[in-house]
């Protein structure tokens, strides 16, 4: 009998669904094993249907993107519910990813900014969507737009985890033939990608040089042989899991951290700053402030995908 699958889309960019069409030819094999019987981008089936299934009826749900409204939330519950096996793919779903970023902001001002001050925005009566609203007598209803953007664990009990922004499209796949061959790693588990850093998993020449000021990338022409960040510019890999095959660094750009941190590691940015600390060249207080200030947006740049999973999880306002 085929297994029962379902893919969802909260707070995200739809890449990770992207991802999952980029298998290319293996969907053929996908289709041999799985009905998939729920992915709103792709196929129409209603939120009702999967309100009408037995509990548990999925074999497996793969859950794209961060949780950002009540909408968000209440399919995550509901999909939940309905699944034996619930997986957060990507790094929104896994770390809150590029959305967790809005959790440096309040609501009132991400609102003001998106509705009113876009450069791209004409709203001359200066209109905010409203959770409730009524034209012409009808009631009409949005989801609530959350003030903290979440990870899906945060929301729902989560099963295993499949990193990056997006997911290699193997590792998709082979999530899926581990849920039919009944081969799960323990519960918690980050599947489809090695427990090492980037770093050890890099082919660049690393010569333990210390770093003397640091650079963006549109300053420098890389050697394309040595470490990046032994040249000044900031590549996450010592504290980024391995396992997406160093896409970045394969095309001279330092690693952003996607993939997330190691296993045990509670905040990936702080990771980073400690990492860094011990690779300055400059020893003395007042030149490590100057060259710590020469990155832009330390705080952002640390932690870019993992905010919301991070120790901080938001700034206070
Ligand atoms: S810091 Fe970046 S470029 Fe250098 S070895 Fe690690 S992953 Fe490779
Ligand atoms: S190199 Fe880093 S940012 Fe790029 S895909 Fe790999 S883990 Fe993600």
């Amino acid at each position: 009998m085929k297994l029962k699958a379902g893919i969802y889309w909260g707070a995200g960019c739809g890449g990770c669904d992207v991802a999952v069409l980029d298998v290319h030819e293996l969907i053929l094999t996908v289709a041999e094993k799985m009905d998939l019987l729920f992915w709103p981008i792709a196929l129409d089936f209603k939120y009702d249907d999967v309100r009408g299934m037995d509990d548990g009826e999925f074999d497996i749900v793969l859950y794209n993107g961060a949780v950002r409204n009540s909408e968000n939330e209440e399919i995550a519950r509901l999909l939940r519910k309905k699944s034996k096996v619930m997986v957060a793919l990507g790094a929104c779903a896994h770390l809150g990813g590029l959305p967790g970023l809005a959790n440096f902001h309040s609501k009132d001002d991400l609102l003001k900014r998106v509705y009113i001050e876009s450069e791209s925005t004409i709203n001359e009566e200066g209109t905010i969507p409203q959770e409730y609203w009524k034209e012409a007598g009808l009631p009409l209803e949005l989801p609530r737009f959350y003030g903290t953007v979440k990870t899906l664990d945060q929301v729902v009990d989560v099963d295993y985890y499949i990193p990056g922004c997006p997911p290699v499209p193997q590792q998709i796949v082979n999530a899926l033939v581990a849920v039919w061959e009944g081969n799960l790693p323990p519960k918690g588990s980050v599947i489809g990608a090695g427990s090492r850093t980037l770093c050890d998993e890099c082919s660049r020449v690393k010569e333990e040089k210390e770093i003397t000021e640091f650079k963006r990338t549109s300053e420098v022409i890389t050697d394309p042989e040595k470490c990046l960040l032994e040249q000044g510019l900031l590549c996450l890999g010592p504290v980024t899991r391995e396992g997406c095959g160093s896409r970045c660094i394969n095309t001279n750009v330092p690693c952003r951290g996607c993939y997330g941190p190691l296993e045990g590691v509670p905040d990936q940015g702080i990771r980073m700053l400690s990492a860094l600390a011990s690779v300055l060249e400059p020893k003395e207080e007042e030149a490590i402030d100057e060259l710590i200030n020469q990155i832009p947006d330390p705080l952002r740049t640390f932690h870019r995908f993992s905010v919301a999973a991070s120790i901080l999880r938001r700034k206070k306002i």
